[in-house]
């Protein structure tokens, strides 16, 4: 297994989505197997040098970067195995490939994230959250086994029981890099029936929205604000998933359920076109409890304007049950209802995008006050008292398992959770 000092792989490797955060790695590995990959991480520890698996790249601040070794996760990418129920498929795929080998069988992951462009390893390490969370829960809470090297370069497979399954599911990498997981499938539908709803205030659209997945009106349900030279448009989309001759009484427009899934595509390849997609995101994802989301949301959605978002842009909120979140390091705050809300922002240029980042913090703390816990991949930038925080009583617990299972410490510095050679947050 060689190490790549290539000058466009290091590049490539240097920069994500979020376009704030540069770190040029020293070398690149891509590797073809689990074994492979403990080979590298065993004489990084070795040497003390950070290592980060990189999925698809898609983070907002930094969370796969390290002057150290990327693992580029791209290569390995293979489905083992796919049965009705389960597939086993390397961390490295996207999920737009295992959605295809999945609904070759007939099946479908139960809950895919908007946009299928992101690796399984890198969503299992953070959550993974999609419009039918409602019902399954995160991606996290699909998978039932793992295969995993921990920071000492040695390769274990886990299930639920293990305490390596819980340190490393929604685990932002910090114990251990993921090389294979196998996944829950349900049975996949043909059609989809999709209908946007329109609303006055956002008040109004959460109450509906959480009417709707209280009673499971719905297969999919999301809201989004949009703000367009004509003013605000705030809706929800809700989805009914279908096989004919079987048809929904709603109205709405019919799309091929593939076509639903993959509806970011469009928009992606307008922003590669336009230049909108290298630029700096500065996104912002939070939990909020059902009792403070929506007056936290409505006073968000009044403060922000089209130019903080830019064209692309748009707020999104999704009701979730915390009962059917089961990962422990993906943090939620401790109610039945909590809601996810993502501001997602396209600044003109970089002296905006800073001063977005600063905003986040803010919100971000605002959010905490109201019983709020971030969802870490977008930009808000920690400090460490903010990771503590974060974790709350489970920190003693993460700071064990990270002693554990990556004793030399080199494991994902992005985030900044533990100081390391990269990464000495601000206290
Ligand atoms: C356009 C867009 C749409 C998105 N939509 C959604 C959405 O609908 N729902 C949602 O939940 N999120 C969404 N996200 C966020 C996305 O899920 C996370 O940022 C995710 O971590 C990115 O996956 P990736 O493969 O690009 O990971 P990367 O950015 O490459 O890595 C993310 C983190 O995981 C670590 N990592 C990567 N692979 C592994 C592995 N195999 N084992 C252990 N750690 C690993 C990295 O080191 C890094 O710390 C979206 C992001 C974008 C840019």
């Amino acid at each position: 297994m060689s190490l790549s000092h290539d000058d466009g792989l290091r590049d490539a490797a240097s920069v994500d989505f979020g376009h704030l955060v540069h770190h040029r790695p020293s070398a690149v590995v891509r590797p073809r197997s689990a074994r492979e990959v403990a080979e590298v991480v065993r004489s990084a520890a070795a040497a003390g040098v950070p290592v980060a698996a990189r999925g698809r790249g898609h983070s907002g601040y930094g969370q796969a970067l390290t002057t150290g070794i990327v693992i580029d996760m791209s290569t390995l990418a293979t489905v083992h195995e796919v049965r009705d129920d389960r597939i086993v498929v390397d961390a490295g795929a996207g999920w737009d490939a295992v959605l295809e080998a999945a609904w070759r069988r007939g099946s479908a992951p139960p809950v895919l994230t908007d946009y299928l462009g992101l690796s399984v390893g890198g969503t299992l390490s953070a959550g993974g959250i999609g419009g039918t969370s409602f019902r399954y829960g995160l991606q996290t809470d699909t998978v039932t086994e793992l295969e995993v090297v921990t920071g000492g370069g040695t390769v274990h497979t886990c299930v639920p029981s293990d305490d390596l399954f819980a340190a490393v599911l929604g685990g932002l990498g910090q114990c251990g890099i993921i090389t294979r997981a196998t996944l829950r499938l349900v049975g996949a539908r043909e059609r989809v029936r999709r209908r946007e709803i329109d609303h006055a205030t956002v008040t109004s659209a959460a109450a509906e929205q959480l009417w709707f997945i209280e009673v499971g009106r719905f297969d999919f349900v999301q809201g989004q604000v949009r703000y367009g030279a004509s003013g605000r448009r705030i809706f929800l989309e809700t989805a009914t998933y279908y096989t004919t001759p079987t048809e929904p009484h709603d109205d709405g427009e019919d799309v091929p359920y593939l076509d639903f899934q993959h509806r970011l595509d469009a928009a992606e390849a307008l922003l590669t076109q336009t230049g909108g997609w290298f630029q700096p995101h500065p996104w912002w994802n939070c939990f909020l409890p059902a009792s403070t989301a929506v007056d936290f949301l409505e006073s968000l959605v009044d403060a922000l304007t089209a130019d903080d978002l830019g064209p692309a842009g748009c707020v999104l909120f999704y009701p979730v049950f915390t009962e059917r979140m089961h990962a422990p390091l993906v943090r939620l705050p401790p109610e039945r209802v909590a809601y996810l809300i993502a501001i997602l922002r396209f600044p003109p240029d970089a002296t905006t995008a800073a001063a977005q980042l600063t905003q986040n913090l803010h919100l971000y703390r605002e959010a905490r006050q109201r019983g709020g816990t971030a969802y870490p991949i977008g930009a808000i930038p920690f400090t460490t008292a903010d990771w503590h925080h974060h974790y709350g009583t489970d920190w003693p617990r993460l700071r064990e398992w990270k002693s554990r299972y990556d004793p030399a410490q080199i494991l994902t510095p992005g985030p900044g959770i533990f100081p390391t050679r990269d990464h000495c947050p601000p206290q």
